[in-house]
Parts: C-alpha cells; structure tokens; sequence
C-alpha cells in the first residue's frame, strides 16, 4: 500500500464547486491528498488551521476535475495518421487497415498523462482488445473512470464476460463493464444483453448511435455508400432496413433509457431530439471527431433545448488531434456560439458524473475524488 498523500492546499480568485445550489465562491481554498479533495470553502475558514503547503494559483477560477465521456484510449498510436475529413466510410475504411494493434503501453502512458494534464479526472473508455491496459494506465495515473469491453458482431449467444485481465485490472475508482458498438455492428440480442450485463454492473451502457449520414440512410432506406460497405461483411444476408432512424430503431430495441450514453447523436430525424429527451439518455458529443472525420456536428443548442443531458468526449486520436477536453468546449462553442456556458460545464463534470453514478466526480465537494482543474483564460468569460 501506498502511503496517503499529505495533504496540499489551493487557493484561487474563484471556485465554481458544481454542487446544485452553490454560488460561485471567491477567494476559495481547497484542501487535498492527491486527488481527494478534503474540505472546500472560503480561504478565510479553510486555510485557518491549515499548516500544510499552499498553492496560490490567483487570479484563476477551479472547476471540478473533468470528465471525458467517449475515448478509445487503445488507439491513441494513430495519433496525427488520419486521413483528410472525406466522410465516414472513407475514415472507418482507413481505421480498419490502420488499427491492426493497439496502442504500446509507452503511448498509453503518455495518453493518460496528457489527459491528466489537461484537467481531466476520469474518462469512459470503449475497449476492443487492450482494455486491461487502459485500465491499468488510468489507475496508474491516479485517474478515475469506466473502461466498456466494445461487443461486436453477430454472433448469437457469444460470451459477455469481463476478460479476466480486464476484471483484474478495475479498481481504485476505474470499474469495468462491456458496452455495444452500433446498432448495424452489433446483432440486437448482443446489444440487449450487453445493456443487461451494464445493470448489473450499475454502470452506464454506451453505445455510438446516429453518427453520420449514413447511417441514417441505412436504416431508413437500406441503400446507399456506407450500406454497400456494411453489405455481407457487418450486416446479414437478407437484413432489412428498419424504416425508421437509428434513434427510433434503438428506442424500439428498448435500448435507450437513463442508463444510456448516446455518443454522436449528429444525425437525426424529426422526432428524434422528443425520443433522446423523453427516454432521458445523456448524449455525448465529439464534434472535433465529427469534423475531423467529415461528418458535420450534432445540433448542440437543440439537444439542450429538448433537455437532453449532454456530456462530451474527445473519442480517439485516430479523429482527433489531442485529448484536451478543453478543447473540445472551444470547437463545441466555435460550431454554436450561442450555446449557454453552463450547459457545457455541466457536460464536462456533473452530467458524466452522475451517468457513471459517481457523486465523488464532477464536483468540487468533500469526499470528491476528482480533483480540480483550472478553466482556461479564454474560456473563463464563456463558462465561470
Ligand atoms: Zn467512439
């Protein structure tokens, strides 16, 4: 066992907690071991007493610790290697023949610690193969989250259980649980169990859902490119397109609920935005990913407007040019400037906190174990 941390302070102009009800705290302190935070107020009452070292950051303002919502930390040895944004099938050709293995453990290290680095606390990674590994450099780096072994494919009556080195590797506030990858990748009856499998766990069921054009094509009418690519190799002879959009196939598959984390949701239906709010899924957003793959973004300001819960994430480096979530809420205002900024916070910390169930996430609050970042300058006037 590693001894406890000894406990740190910091003290800031400004210290925006989360927690439901509190105002913005000036001049604020908080005091932790490591990432747990121990006591949080106004520096007046929470440094008197306090003989340990204090930072003082100044003229700054603390927010919780981040949550980045969708990565596939696996990849991240393709950062830098994608091809020009041409579309969705052109990427997803590309990834096939690009992601032959999975990132070495040196890259994954260097990943986390730039997630780390960049404000972020925990993170929801989708794992197709070195999921042990991702958590184990999670847990390494002291970071929090939930590493969903990705099921793939058709085949009926497959088994969903941890790989022992996954189940292994969990601990220290990193769980694990298994997650769908798509409506057309994933037969229904795997989705349906894997969904089962996540209760059971209490963790959140993830699934890429609406992604692109596509795809909305594909189950409305069945034709199209990314429909010709799926044809004998993801799909089944003789599958039938559903008629109706991949929110509306995943509602009437029955999996959409609280417990569900919508990534993507960039193509959409009438009718669609009413399914999201009313089966209160969180959706997460990854509009670099979007653009840096060609798809568009999804329509933010609409989703918050129909109250649906957003959080966001950077997905992988294999469409993405960094894992700063900061970054993210940059391209996320450039492609709606009108989006309020509160609702962006709260896509960054609590709303991903409280999908993972975790009220030691997300907030700046004793018992809280995800530390705290500071918001960038350029942000600060957008989202303090
Ligand atoms: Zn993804």
């Amino acid at each position: 066992m590693r001894p406890p941390p000894t406990p740190r302070a910091v003290r800031a102009a400004r210290a925006l907690t989360m927690v439901p009800g509190d105002a913005p705290l000036d001049d604020a302190a908080l005091i932790l071991a490591g990432r747990r935070i121990l006591d949080v107020g106004p520096a007046r009452r929470v440094l008197a007493g306090f003989h340990g070292p204090v930072d003082d950051l100044g003229d700054v303002v603390l927010v919780p610790g981040l949550v980045n919502a969708h990565a596939h930390l696996e990849l991240s040895h393709l950062r830098g290697q994608a091809p020009p944004p041409a579309g969705f099938c052109a990427w997803a050709g590309w990834l096939f023949a690009a992601a032959r293995d999975t990132a070495p453990p040196d890259v994954l290290a260097a990943a986390v610690a730039e997630v780390a680095g960049t404000g972020t606390a925990a993170v929801i990674d989708v794992a197709g193969r070195a999921g042990a590994a991702v958590a184990r450099a999670l847990r390494a780096a002291g970071l929090s989250g939930l590493v969903c072994r990705e099921i793939l494919g058709r085949r009926a009556g497959v088994s969903l259980d941890l790989p022992p080195q996954l189940a292994d590797a969990a601990g220290d506030g990193v769980a694990a649980t298994v997650c769908g990858h798509a409506l057309y990748s994933t037969a229904p009856e795997l989705l349906r169990r894997a969904r089962a499998v996540c209760r059971e766990h209490g963790t959140p069921f993830s699934l890429h859902l609406a992604e692109h054009a596509g795809e909305m094509e594909l189950f409305t009418t069945g034709r199209g490119e990314f429909a010709a690519m799926l044809a004998g190799r993801l799909l089944p002879k003789g599958w039938q397109p559903p008629g109706r959009s991949p929110v509306a196939e995943a509602a009437a598959q029955g999996l959409l609920g609280p417990d569900t984390l919508a990534v993507h949701v960039v193509s959409l239906a009438p009718g669609d935005l009413d399914i999201l709010a009313r089966s209160e899924v969180t959706a997460c957003l990854c509009p670099r990913s979007n653009v840096r793959i060609g798809v568009g973004v999804a329509d933010a300001p609409a989703l918050a407007a129909a109250g649906v819960r957003l959080a966001l994430g950077t997905d992988s480096l294999a469409s993405n040019d960094d894992l700063n979530l900061w970054n993210e809420a940059r391209a996320l205002f450039t492609a709606h400037p009108e989006l309020p900024g509160r609702a962006v916070l709260e896509a960054l910390t609590v709303n991903p906190a409280r999908l993972l169930g975790r009220d030691d996430l997300g907030r700046l609050a004793p018992g809280s174990v995800g530390g705290w970042a500071v918001l960038p300058a350029d942000l600060a006037q957008r989202l303090a």
